[in-house]
């Protein structure tokens, strides 16, 4: 375990600075949102840093994308890999979901092929997070999943990726149909989210 500790990389304001590991700007525009919580200063991550995605798991990607974040910044960084998982396409998109298509019509277009004439179109989001520390060292990883139904059609306006026909049954709404509160609070990264806050909190005083 690493010793570095929040106020070797706390800013001149105090807070603890908090890099996303992200480049996807529908993932940072929704951990704006859930982050709003905690007393952090939050940044992006560095220019033109691209980290491969080599694992085979969210988690590890998760992990392999905040230690990398957080070693280029020199800051503790927060990586979330997630992805849709269908039932029918035995797991797929899974870990490739960014990589299913090249734009978020083509993804959704291509899952809606392979799924013609399936039966059973339940799915489920999975996100993991990880969060390191400046040395690069994992210091929490979380999971959380929300269950859901692929549609035959798009619905709703909002979000991004795959969310306008991910259905949640629990909600009677797609991903796309919600507002950033109740995805914040049902899905899968907001549960996930849920799950870190307090150690986040506990980690770096904020
Ligand atoms: P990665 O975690 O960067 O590998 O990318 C995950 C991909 O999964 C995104 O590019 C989206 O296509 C999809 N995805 C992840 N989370 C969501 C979500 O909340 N809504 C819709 N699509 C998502």
């Amino acid at each position: 375990m690493a010793t570095s500790s929040a106020a070797a990389s706390a800013p001149a304001s105090g807070r603890p600075a908090l890099v996303i590991a992200s480049g996807n700007a529908g993932k940072v525009r929704e951990f704006g949102h859930l982050l709003a919580e905690l007393e952090l200063q939050i940044r992006p991550q560095p220019e033109g840093l691209e980290v491969k995605e080599t694992g085979d798991t969210f988690a590890e990607n998760a992990r392999l994308k905040a230690s990398a974040v957080a070693r280029a910044s020199g800051c503790w960084a927060l990586a979330d890999d997630s992805g849709l998982s269908v039932s029918a396409l035995g797991g797929a998109p899974g870990v490739h979901s960014a990589r299913y298509a090249p734009s978020d019509p083509e993804r959704i277009a291509r899952l809606l092929r392979e799924l013609d004439g399936a039966g059973d179109r339940s799915a489920r989001f999975t996100a993991a997070l990880a969060v390191a520390d400046p040395s690069g060292t994992i210091r929490l990883e979380v999971e959380g999943v929300c269950p859901g139904v692929i549609l035959r059609d798009a619905r709703g306006t909002g979000g991004f990726g795959y969310d306008p026909v991910f259905f949640v049954p629990e909600a009677g709404l797609t991903y796309a149909e919600m507002d950033k509160g109740l995805k914040g609070r049902i899905g899968h990264r907001g549960q996930a989210f849920a799950l870190l806050a307090p150690q986040l909190r506990a980690l770096l005083g904020s």
